[in-house]
C-alpha cells in the first residue's frame, strides 16, 4: 500500500550525523534507529533521541517490530553511565529511557534501569527521566524498583486493541499491561503514567474508545496515538492509514475523558515531542 503525502517526512543530516556519533562513541543504542522510526531526523536535531538499554536484542516477537530478536547479551556494566554522559553532552532537558524485553534476566532488567535513572540524576538532576518500560513479565517486585527511583513519568505502552493481541503482541498481555499502569498510581500517584497505541492494524473506532476508557479507570495521565508503518518486508502489513481528522477527532475525546495530555497524529510515538508535556505540567 502506498503511504499517504502526510506520512512522508525530510531529515536534517547534519544534525542527525552529529548525534549519531556521540551514540557510536559511547556505544549506546537509540530505539530510533532500531525501530526505524519516522521522526528521528526530527528528534536528532532537537537533540533528544529514546536511549534503548539492555541491548538491542529482544526475547519476544511481537508481530510490528523491527528489533532484533534472539538470546541477547548480559547487560553493559558501563551502560548506565554512558546513557547518563549523553544526556549531559546532549544536554538533554528530557530523557526518554526504553529497552528491550529481557525476559532471560531474573530481574527482568529492571535494574538496569534503576542504575540508568541513578547516573542520569547524579550527573544531570535537572533532567525529567520518562522511562518506557516493558512488562517485566508483570513482575510487582521489578516495578516496585523502578517506581522507588520516581522517574517524573513511568510509560508502559498496550501498542493495541485486546482482540489483537494474539497476532500482534503474543508474548504479553492486555490485563497485566494494565495492571502496570494502575500499580504505578497506586504505589506512587505523583508518578505520570503514560500508554501509547498504533492505529492502521485493524481495530475498529469501538474498540479504541473502549481501550481508551480502560485507560481512564487505572488513572493513565498521558496517551499517544500513532499510526502503524510497516519498518520492513517482514514485519505485519499495514491494514489502513487513518487520516489526520480521525487522530484529531481521538485527541478531542480523550482529552474529554480526562486524560492531561493526547497526542494523537499520524506521525506520533511513544516518545515524539514528549518534552511538551513536561513543559506544561512538570
Ligand atoms: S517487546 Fe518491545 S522490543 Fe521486543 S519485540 Fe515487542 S515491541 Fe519490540
Amino acid at each position: 500500500m502506498e503511504k499517504p503525502d502526510w506520512l512522508k517526512v525530510n531529515i536534517n543530516l547534519n544534525e542527525f550525523e552529529k548525534v549519531s556519533n556521540l551514540l557510536k562513541k559511547l556505544n549506546l543504542n537509540v530505539v530510533c534507529y532500531h525501530a526505524a522510526c519516522p521522526n528521528i531526523g526530527e528528534c536528532f536535531a532537537k537533540h533528544t533521541a529514546t536511549f534503548l538499554i539492555l541491548g538491542n536484542i529482544c526475547t519476544r516477537n511481537c508481530a510490528f517490530c523491527s528489533i532484533k530478536k534472539g538470546d541477547p547479551l548480559p547487560p553493559d556494566p558501563n551502560e548506565p553511565k554512558n546513557v547518563a554522559q549523553a544526556v549531559k553532552e546532549l544536554n538533554i532537558r528530557h530523557a526518554v529511557i526504553t529497552s528491550v524485553t529481557r525476559d532471560d534476566l531474573p530481574d527482568f532488567g529492571s535494574t538496569q534501569f534503576v542504575k540508568t535513572i541513578q547516573e542520569i540524576r547524579n550527573i544531570q538532576p535537572q533532567t525529567i527521566i520518562e522511562v518506557l518500560i516493558p512488562d517485566f513479565n508483570g513482575s510487582l517486585t521489578a516495578l516496585k524498583r523502578i517506581i522507588e527511583e520516581k522517574p517524573e513519568i513511568i510509560n508502559h505502552n498496550l501498542e493495541t486493541v485486546p482482540r489483537l493481541y494474539s497476532k500482534i503482541r503474543p508474548q504479553a498481555n492486555y490485563k497485566t499491561s494494565l495492571g502496570i499502569l494502575k500499580q504505578v498510581k497506586r504505589l506512587n500517584s505523583n508518578i505520570f503514567t503514560k500508554s501509547g497505541i498504533m492505529l492502521g492494524l485493524g481495530e475498529t473506532e469501538d474498540e479504541i474508545i473502549s481501550l481508551m476508557k480502560d485507560l481512564r479507570t487505572v488513572k493513565c495521565d498521558i496517551l499517544t496515538i500513532g499510526q502503524y508503518l510497516q519498518p520492513s518486508k517482514e514485519q505485519i502489513e499495514v491494514i489502513e492509514y487513518i487520516k489526520p481528522s480521525t487522530f484529531q477527532k481521538f485527541k478531542s475525546m480523550g482529552e474529554s475523558i480526562g486524560f492531561l495530555y493526547v497526542n494523537s497524529g499520524p506521525l506520533v510515538r511513544s516518545s515524539f515531542n514528549a518534552e511538551d508535556f513536561s513543559k506544561k505540567h512538570i
